[in-house]
């Protein structure tokens, strides 16, 4: 039985990739561009921007401090006033289980991105990663397991990363879950769902 469900925030319940990414990627690359970014490194960036955070993108191009930071700034420049979360998100109020919102990038970001979305509430605690290292993902879940004194089993990491969440929470042997809203690269997890109708079905077929 599941006893507490670990979320994503980004591509799981909100269209960063379509309300944020876009739009934010080009004005960052404009800017870095005129300070060294590379054409391959360009290259690169736009093809993993979609799902993997800029922090640990940088770190794996070897993108220098000064064209990490522009990029951050901008990054942090955007006006997050209009975001809004998926449709589906309404169901977690009525998941049973305890709920951890795990999340990846710059606190202040991050936290302004819950707060607008209205999911300050959802959540019996919310925790944001922002360290460049998607491992880091699985030293968190271990803590929440140890906190809420769970077996890994009792835990379902649902996210749309098979790279950072949804390989920690199979290393951990949790269940994992991995959102499929668009056509992300498809990992290796228990489940795959689409939306939050299809993780509920499963919640409930599980006890
Ligand atoms: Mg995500």
């Amino acid at each position: 039985m599941i006893k507490l469900v670990i979320f994503d925030l980004d591509n799981t319940l909100f269209d960063t990739y379509s309300q944020l990414g876009i739009k934010v990627l080009d004005k960052m690359i404009k800017r870095m561009k005129k300070a060294g970014l590379t054409e391959k490194q360009e290259k690169l960036l736009r093809e993993k921007y979609i799902t993997t955070g800029f922090r640990i993108l940088a770190k794996q191009l070897g993108l220098s401090d000064e064209i990490k930071h522009l990029g951050m700034d901008t990054y942090k420049e955007t006006d997050l006033s209009d975001i809004k979360p998926y449709d589906d998100v309404s169901l977690i109020k009525d998941f049973k289980q305890k709920k951890v919102l795990v999340t990846s990038g710059t606190k202040e970001v991050q936290f302004n991105k819950v707060r607008i979305l209205g999911m300050q509430d959802l959540f019996d605690e919310i925790l944001i990663d922002e360290s460049s290292n998607p491992e880091n993902k699985q030293r968190i879940f271990s803590e929440i397991v140890e906190k809420y004194n769970l077996k890994p089993e009792e835990v379902m990491i649902l996210g749309d990363n098979a790279e950072s969440e949804i390989s920690a929470g199979n290393n951990l042997g949790m269940i994992t879950v991995q959102m499929l809203r668009r056509d992300f690269l498809k990992g290796k997890a228990d489940y795959y769902v689409k939306n939050l109708y299809e993780v509920k079905k499963i919640l409930e077929e599980m006890k």
